[in-house]
C-alpha cells in the first residue's frame, strides 16, 4: 500500500470514531495505551487517559490506524521505564489464530518467500501446511474468508470459554470479554480477579494446563487393580474430557486409523478396536483394561489424546502472549489498520461473522485495483471473485482487506 492509500483510511478511520463511541477498556485510568500508524502497529506508547471520555476524544482527534492497551494495570501508566509505572495486576489472554493452529481452507493461497512459487491450497493433492512445495521452505498461507474454518475457530473459543474458564477455574462470563482480533482469530480477555496478581510462573501453568502440556496422565490410572482404573465419563476436568472424547471417538470410528489420528499409537488402536463395544462400556465404569501391558505406550497415547483434544488441537503455539504481562493488546471495537476490520466485541459467538458483523470501513471510495488473484469469497454481504489478474474498481472495505493480503495492488484513486 501506499501514503495515498494511508490518508484515505486515516480519513475513514476519523469519520468512524466520530460517529462511533468507543467503550474504553475496564480501568482505563490504569492502562498505558500505544498508538501505531501505517504498516507500524506501534509507534508511539506510554499513552494514557484519566478517563473514557478522553480516550474518546483521542480517537476522534487522532484518528490512530492501531490502538493497543496493557493488559497490566499501572499506578503511572504513562511513567517510564517500565518500572517506574508501579504495575498492580495483569489481565490474561487467551489468543486464537487460524493460521498458528493450522486451520487452512482449499481456497486459501499458499506463497513461498524464498523461491517465489505461489498457488491456491485445494489444487494440490496432499499439501502439507506450511511447507512449499516446490522447494520445501516453510510456506505463508493467505487465508480468505470461510464459513466452515470460522466454525472450526468457534468451537475451540467455546471449549476454551465454558469447559477450562468458567468450568474448571470457575470464572464467571462477566469477568471474559471475547473480541474477534480485527484479522484471522479471536482474543479471550480473562479480567478475573482471582487471575490478576498471577506471575508468570503461574501464567505459564495455567496455559500448560489448557494445552494439556502440563498434564501427567499417570495419575488419572490405578495400575495397582486388576483390570486398572481410569478416568469416567463423568469425572470433571480432563480426566472426565479424555474418558468422554475417547467413548466419542469408538462410538463412532470406522477403523483404528481414527485414534491415531488423536495420538494414540498403531498398536494400541489397533487392540482397542476390536474390543471397541466392550472397552466403552468399561470406560464408563470407569475401568480401562488396556492401561494394563505395555503400560508406557498407552500412558504415551493417552497424553497424545490430551493435547490434540485441547482448544490448541495439540499445535507448537506461541503462549507468551498468555504469559506475558506487559504485552499491549489491540482495544476491542478499535479497528484494525492493516484489515479495516474491527476487533471487535462479541456478544453471541456463534452468530457472530467477522465479515459481515466487524466490517468498519464505508465503500466509498472506490479504489482502482490490480487484483492477482482472489477466489470466490463473501464479504460485507457480497460475493466477490474468483478473479485473476485483472484491473478492478473496488469498494474501500473490501480493497483493503485485499491489500492487507498482498493479492492486490493499488493504482489510482477515483473517487466516487
Ligand atoms: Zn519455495
Amino acid at each position: 500500500m501506499s501514503e495515498a492509500v494511508a490518508r484515505i483510511l486515516r480519513d475513514a478511520f476519523r469519520r468512524y470514531y466520530q460517529s462511533h463511541a468507543v467503550p474504553a477498556p475496564p480501568s482505563v485510568e490504569k492502562r498505558e495505551f500505544g498508538v501505531g500508524d501505517y504498516g507500524r502497529k506501534i509507534v508511539r506508547r506510554h499513552i494514557s487517559f484519566v478517563s473514557e471520555r478522553e480516550f474518546r476524544r483521542y480517537l476522534r482527534e487522532h484518528a490512530p490506524l492501531y490502538i493497543s492497551y496493557s493488559i497490566a494495570y499501572f499506578k503511572k501508566p504513562d511513567a517510564q521505564p517500565m518500572e517506574a509505572k508501579g504495575i498492580e495486576g495483569a489481565d490474561m489472554i487467551f489468543e486464537f489464530d487460524a493460521d498458528e493452529l493450522g486451520l487452512f481452507s482449499p481456497n486459501d493461497l499458499w506463497h513461498c518467500p524464498n523461491c517465489g512459487s505461489r498457488g491456491v491450497v485445494g489444487e494440490l493433492r496432499g499439501f502439507r501446511a506450511g511447507v512449499c512445495p516446490n522447494c520445501g521452505d516453510p510456506a505463508k498461507i493467505i487465508m480468505f474468508p470461510d464459513p466452515g474454518r470460522e466454525e472450526r475457530l468457534k468451537e475451540e473459543v467455546d471449549t476454551l470459554v465454558k469447559d477450562f474458564l468458567m468450568g474448571d477455574f470457575g470464572i464467571s462470563r462477566t469477568e471474559i470479554s471475547l473480541n474477534f482480533s480485527g484479522n484471522r482469530g479471536y482474543h479471550i480477555h480473562v479480567r478475573s480477579p482471582s487471575l490478576r496478581e498471577l506471575d508468570k510462573e503461574a501464567r505459564q501453568e495455567i496455559v500448560d494446563y489448557v494445552t494439556g502440556r502440563g498434564i501427567d496422565v499417570r495419575y488419572f490410572f490405578d495400575v495397582s487393580r486388576v483390570p486398572p482404573r481410569g478416568p469416567k465419563p463423568t469425572d470433571g476436568g480432563w480426566k472426565g474430557r479424555v474418558a468422554r472424547k475417547l467413548v466419542e471417538i469408538l462410538s463412532g470410528a470406522k477403523d483404528a486409523s481414527e485414534l491415531v489420528r488423536f495420538g494414540v499409537s498403531p498398536a494400541l488402536a489397533r487392540r482397542i478396536m476390536r474390543e471397541r463395544g466392550h472397552v466403552v462400556e468399561l470406560i464408563k465404569k470407569g475401568v480401562w483394561p488396556f492401561i494394563d501391558t505395555k503400560a508406557d505406550d498407552a500412558f504415551a497415547s493417552v497424553s497424545a489424546l490430551v493435547r490434540s483434544i485441547s482448544p490448541y488441537m495439540g499445535k507448537e503455539i506461541d503462549t507468551n502472549t498468555s504469559v506475558d504481562i506487559h504485552r499491549l493488546i489491540r482495544v476491542p471495537d478499535t479497528i484494525h489498520g492493516g484489515t479495516g476490520l474491527l476487533a471487535k466485541r462479541i456478544r453471541d459467538l456463534w452468530s457472530f461473522d467477522p465479515y459481515r458483523d466487524a466490517v468498519a470501513l464505508p465503500e466509498r471510495p472506490y479504489l482502482n485495483l490490480h487484483v492477482e488473484y482472489i477466489p470466490e469469497f463473501e464479504f460485507a454481504g457480497e460475493v466477490w471473485g474468483p478473479l485473476e489478474d485483472k484491473n478492478v474498481e473496488l469498494p474501500l472495505h473490501v480493497s483493503v482487506y485485499l491489500l492487507s493480503k498482498g493479492v492486490a495492488s493499488w493504482r489510482l484513486t477515483t473517487q466516487g
